[in-house]
């Protein structure tokens, strides 16, 4: 068998949708894992062919017949290398070229993903949390061999307030394989704290950071609760009472943050401040201010006090994922988030993603502005395209404190 690869790939089409998996064939290695997720169908046709995948909008693949292959696909855990899959293959009188072949077409429509060792290695905390991380690991090692899981597991999140938005967002996050997540609250729940995911009915009365470490432990057992040790910054915090009266994590010199929290009925996801680098939260009161001079005003009542919980069901939940996968990107460096100097809202009764940008102010002492104090400074981010299902939508006026003054017109380009 030399020359030409076997042929075994008898068909492959393609979606207008690519899997972010897609990878350079020549770039992979007899040292990678691959895995066939258990849930891509493997379908047999009247020819005996095998499709692979292909329903619904992804990439599919059609294989001719080969006896053994089909088990061979099955069997692709990601805990075997795919050296050692060919040797296996080899034992049980299969091509080995034959498999190689079949690999990298499946590799090749998105259908495989290549898992990095550290991956694997970080999963192995039970049978139980394997079989957890299984279903979770597919979409989260969208950069081949770059280790996303593994990394995940060595970040520490901190969410500021069990709320309605906070407690759900906590429990995402460790489900989604974060090493530690602290909520910090010290509160009593009440009966409107409790939310599907979060917060029970039956924790009314209890301390908010206790029954929001019990939410964590029902979607991810095995993450680490405890407090950081003074002077220990967490990866990313994330802010989720209504209003935050500046930035004080900024003035501080703190790491990184998001807001996510629901004001009024209104979900607001961002803006993710990377201090020094993006807008601030006091960069968008400075905006505000520009937009209203009373604004210093009604931003002291704002805070002045704790409101109470707000905000539906679907709202709350869905401003807390779209928040977890801010934060997901953030940590796994996969690219600008979309909330780095801008906010996502979620409005009833749509609640269609509508986006507002809020440059650095210049008047900043965040650092974040352009020095040269041009108007142009392209923070990361700022420049990507935005995703094209988001709905047009221009807010000049002035509704209420949870749609607060927008910055100048050049800024706002809700989407
Ligand atoms: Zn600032």
């Amino acid at each position: 068998m030399s020359g030409a690869p076997p042929s075994v790939v008898r068909g492959l089409w393609r979606t207008r949708w690519r899997h972010p998996a897609d990878c350079d064939p020549a770039g992979v290695s007899d040292s990678v894992h691959p895995l066939l997720p258990a849930s891509t169908p493997l379908l047999r046709g009247d020819d005996g062919t095998v499709q692979v995948g292909g329903v619904d909008s992804t990439d599919g693949l059609l294989l001719d017949p080969v006896p053994g292959l089909p088990r061979l696909l099955r069997a692709l855990d990601g805990r075997r290398s795919q050296r050692a899959v060919r040797a296996e293959a080899a034992r049980d009188g299969l091509d080995p070229g034959l498999v190689d072949t079949a690999l990298e077409a499946l590799r090749s429509a998105g259908l495989l993903t290549d898992l990095d060792a550290a991956d694997l290695l970080a999963t192995g905390a039970g049978p139980a949390a394997s079989a957890r991380a299984v279903v979770e690991l597919p979409s989260a090692t969208g950069a081949p061999r770059s280790a996303v899981w593994r990394n995940r597991g060595l970040c520490s999140v901190v969410v500021e307030g069990a709320t309605r938005v906070g407690t759900p967002l906590a429990a995402v996050l460790a489900a989604s394989g974060i090493g530690r997540v602290v909520v910090r609250d010290t509160g009593l729940v009440r009966a409107a704290d409790a939310v599907v995911g979060g917060l029970t009915t039956g924790d009314e009365g209890r301390p908010r950071s206790m029954a929001a470490a019990d939410a964590i432990r029902r979607a991810s057992p095995l993450t680490d609760l405890r407090p950081l040790p003074a002077g220990v910054a967490p990866d990313l915090t994330v802010l989720t009472r209504p209003w935050a009266a500046s930035d004080p994590l900024t003035v501080d010199g703190g790491g990184a943050h998001l807001v996510a929290t629901v004001r009024g009925e209104t979900g607001v996801v961002g803006p993710l401040v990377v201090p020094g680098a993006t807008s601030c939260l006091r960069c968008a009161d400075l905006h505000r201010r520009d937009a209203d001079a009373r604004w210093p005003r009604l931003a002291a009542q704002l805070v002045a006090a704790e409101p109470p919980p707000s905000g539906s069901t679907l709202t709350c939940l869905l401003t807390a994922l779209l928040a977890a996968g801010q934060v997901l990107a953030y940590l796994d460096d996969a690219g600008a988030p979309l909330t780095l100097d801008a906010t996502v809202e979620l409005r009833p009764p749509d609640l269609l993603p509508r986006v507002r940008h809020w440059p650095p102010h210049p008047s900043c002492r965040c650092g974040a502005a352009d020095p040269a104090g041009g108007t142009d400074a392209a923070p990361p981010g700022a420049a990507d395209p935005v995703q094209g299902t988001m709905v047009p939508e221009r807010a000049h006026r002035l509704t209420g404190h949870d749609t607060a003054p927008s910055p100048a017109d050049a800024d706002e380009e809700d989407v």
